[in-house]
């Protein structure tokens, strides 16, 4: 089975290639933005060779689940700046999930969500933590006063580690019910 993925899987580019492809991508995206005449240039011989000067390749795993596939993180002046796979992991074997093959968006991408935000007259606008734990406290014990403990299901998260996945269970003990269950289940 894994030998047959492997075979659908075999890339007509590289991963490497294709992660180079998808980053000069995103640097013409972005560059298009930008006045006409001022948008792009050609890469110099030295960029397409190292496009991050001084980084360094380092081997690490990937913690958005327990498998722990392995990745190589390149690091250049302390932040990531690249994704690899790290071909001679012995679980991995150089593949990754969907969501492991861009675990950098977590840190890079754009969208990521770095505060709350409330969504008012159709605007989000970002909120503080206070008003977001307050609202929503607020809304979840409402709920269970007219509905009972059982109309809420409490889902694990597979980026939980042990010490989280206890202070879960914790919650919905104390919250009172036993619908409790992993992400990855449903
Ligand atoms: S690449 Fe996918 S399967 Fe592997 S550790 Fe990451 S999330 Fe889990």
């Amino acid at each position: 089975m894994i030998e047959k993925m492997r075979d659908k899987m075999t890339p007509r580019i590289g991963r490497r290639s294709f992660l180079k492809m998808a980053a000069v991508g995103a640097g013409v995206g972005a560059a298009a933005s930008l006045p006409l005449g001022r948008s792009l240039r050609a890469a110099t011989a030295a960029e397409v060779k190292e496009p991050f000067p001084g980084s360094k390749r380092v081997k690490t795993i990937c913690s958005i689940c327990s498998a722990g596939c392995g990745m190589i993180a390149e690091v250049q002046n302390g932040v990531w700046v690249r994704q690899d796979v790290a071909q001679d992991h012995p679980i991995s074997e150089g593949s990754h999930c969907c969501k492991g093959i861009d675990q950098i968006d977590l840190i890079k991408s754009k969208q990521r969500l770095k505060f709350p935000m409330k969504k008012e007259n159709g605007q989000w606008k970002r909120i503080g933590w206070d008003q977001a734990v307050d609202e929503i406290s607020g809304k979840m014990l409402a709920l269970r006063k007219e509905n009972g403990p059982d109309m809420a299901m409490f889902l694990g998260s597979a980026k939980f580690n042990l010490q989280q996945a206890y202070y879960f269970r914790k919650f919905a003990a104390m919250w009172g019910t036993n619908n409790i269950d992993h992400v990855a289940r449903i």
